[in-house]
């Protein structure tokens, strides 16, 4: 199969979904993106990388970290994460305030902004430097040292968090935060705002690939532990959508805000799509569509 022709390929029919979409305006440093932009890379675990369109662009991973610091603090604290936070698709949109009262501060499941702000916290008293820790792993294993923050995105959603602060304040009123509400928030917006591109991204979800094994062979994961954060991708990384993207991709994914979307082919691969412009579910359309025609093209799903 000649992967970079149906790359380009896919870069070149991205225009028209694009433009149904809305860039997240939310966080108003995101406002400014072009919504026209297109990216898509694979990384395949025999380490060739193909490529087309902005795939070598960085952008805002918003929620895409959140797939890697879930592997960070399973790694770390293994099954008892699970008395922190739940595993069930939450149906409900990532930013939803209502479901969380309702189940005693107990987040449905890592990906939502909820249980994400559980991840930090854990991952806060795993190593006392949540941001620091998955800013190294993520250079780590992209080969890219630069990897960083938009300290201007950062900002911007800083100012604008007044969800996540009240997610925070009310996991903490039912005594499920360790740490102060003010540092696990200020590392969740860090955490948002670092930018990488299509490439980096694609590289850095290998281990996700590979049964837990690093790039440098070393171990991050058990191959249950893989399965498992595989598994979560599928049934909650694209939200309330994730049924929708299961049965369009069939792959397990992880979206964000800035338009990022990263899909693991298992045993081959990784890809990564970036397009800004969003769905009403927060997931970029025309990186869902594209995702969507490789897998219709290649068969590579797994189902
Ligand atoms: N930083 C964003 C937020 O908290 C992340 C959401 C997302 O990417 N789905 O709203």
């Amino acid at each position: 199969m000649d992967l970079q022709a149906l790359l380009d390929d896919l870069a070149a029919e991205a225009a028209p979904f694009a433009a149904q979409g809305k860039v997240a305006d939310y966080i108003p440093a995101l406002a400014a993106v072009d919504p026209a932009r297109f990216g898509i890379a694979l990384a395949t675990v025999d380490g060739q990388l193909f490529g087309s369109g902005d795939w070598r662009a960085p952008f805002s991973i918003q929620s895409v970290s959140k797939a890697f610091s879930l592997a960070l603090v399973l790694a770390g604290d293994g099954e008892t994460l699970w008395k922190r936070v739940g595993r069930e698709p939450s149906g409900n949109p990532f930013n939803s305030l209502v479901q969380l009262e309702y189940e005693k501060g107990i987040p449905r499941n890592p990906f939502i902004n909820a249980g994400a702000l559980i991840l930090i916290d854990r991952l806060l008293s795993q190593t006392g430097d949540s941001l620091g820790t998955l800013r190294a792993f993520l250079r780590a294993e992209s080969g890219n040292p630069a990897v960083d923050l938009d300290p201007e995105v950062a900002a911007s959603e800083a100012a604008h968090g007044h969800r996540n602060a009240a997610l925070a304040h009310f996991m903490a009123s039912c005594g499920n935060l360790e740490n102060p509400v003010e540092r696990v928030l200020d590392h969740y917006v860090r955490q948002c705002a670092l930018t990488m591109s299509c490439a980096d991204l694609a590289k850095a979800g290998l281990f996700l690939a590979n049964h837990g094994l690093r790039a440098d062979g070393s171990r991050l994961l058990t191959r249950s532990e893989a399965k498992r954060i595989n598994a979560i991708m599928l049934t909650c990384g694209t939200y309330d959508a994730a049924g929708d993207f299961a049965y369009r991709v069939g792959l397990p994914g992880k979206s964000g805000v800035g338009g990022g979307i990263l899909a693991v082919l298992p045993e081959r691969g990784v890809l990564c799509a970036w397009s800004p412009a969003l769905d009403l579910h927060g997931n970029s359309v025309a990186g869902v569509e594209a995702l969507d025609r490789f897998t219709t093209r290649t068969g590579w799903s797994v189902f």
